[in-house]
């Protein structure tokens, strides 16, 4: 049995060793330097969040040891043997390469495809924080360009965290609730486990990032129990981190999203207890970009 923060290590171990066997030409800028196990690079609009519109710059990380049911890129599940970097931002057009990459080199492609220096720069996977040095060394390059970060996580790994910090402008954490979401193959949690203590030591490291927001999404699955849950959770730590409610997109694996009543009702539960909620859907997908 395997316990989330030894999940973690065991993912990066097995990233660094499928990465460095297809490591020849083209990304020998990996050999000996700050590396890591990327899966994409592209320029668009953030689709989902408070900062929902605003131009972004997406930084894909490859494996991730949890398995959701609405998950939109299982692609990204296992380290790839390559990745791709969009030509301009928004062109659509991708320079293939092989893993693993030189962060230096990265940062000044992030920077090259970044429009303005406000625009947000995604470190997101995937688990970024299964990379926890390459996060830090990104977020601290990037800082040093006058680039903003923005971390998406599951929000699970406060040792990985906790590493890097100091060093990220914003982070988007996912509440996971177990009636939607498992751990991954190698991992083994207990019978009846959720998520709700590792999020909660999770989120008291995540205020020391500039700033941090609690990312739920629901499905017809979702309990008002799993619901309370996390507002107990959250209120322990403070009642005004910002809270945002998103209805599934759905997809393969969840077909629908719960009616509009159930939204409704599950936003007025929310912000009986915390301050500052919102109910936001996806947006990239109705424009249909990535
Ligand atoms: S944590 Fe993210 S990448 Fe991993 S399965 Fe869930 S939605 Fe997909």
């Amino acid at each position: 049995m395997i316990s989330v923060e030894a999940a973690r290590a065991t993912s990066t171990t097995s990233a660094t060793s499928a990465t460095s066997a297809t490591s020849r030409t083209g990304n020998d800028k990996g050999a000996g330097r700050e590396s890591a196990s990327l899966v994409e690079v592209f320029a668009s609009a953030q689709g989902e969040g408070p900062e929902v519109g605003r131009t972004t710059v997406f930084v894909r990380f490859g494996g991730c040891d949890l398995r959701c049911r609405w998950c939109d890129s299982p692609g990204t599940w296992r380290p790839t043997p390559g990745y791709r970097i969009e030509t301009s931002a928004g062109s659509e057009s991708f320079e293939e390469f092989e893993n693993p990459v030189d962060l230096s080199w990265l940062i000044d492609r992030i920077d090259t495809l970044a429009p303005t220096p406000s625009t947000w720069i995604s470190l997101t996977g995937g688990e970024p924080l299964l990379q926890p040095e390459a996060i830090s060394f990104v977020a601290k390059g990037l800082s040093a360009l006058g680039r903003r970060s923005y971390l998406e996580t599951h929000g699970l790994h406060a040792d990985a965290l906790a590493s890097c910090v100091e060093d990220i402008d914003l982070i988007s954490m996912d509440w996971k609730f177990a009636s939607d979401v498992q751990m991954g193959p190698s991992v083994v949690a207990p019978p009846g486990e959720d998520f709700h203590d590792a999020h909660e030591r999770f989120l008291r490291v995540a205020q020391r990032a500039g700033s941090v927001y609690v990312k739920a999404v629901l499905t017809p699955s979702t309990t008002a129990d799993e619901i309370d849950a996390m507002i107990d959770r959250i209120e322990r730590v403070s009642r005004d981190i910002p809270v945002v409610l998103q209805p599934v997109t759905p997809n393969a694996g969840v077909k629908e999203m719960p009616g509009s009543q159930r939204l409704l009702a599950l936003l007025a539960r929310v912000e009986t207890r915390l301050t500052d909620v919102r109910l936001i859907p996806q947006t990239h997908p109705i424009y249909g970009v990535l």
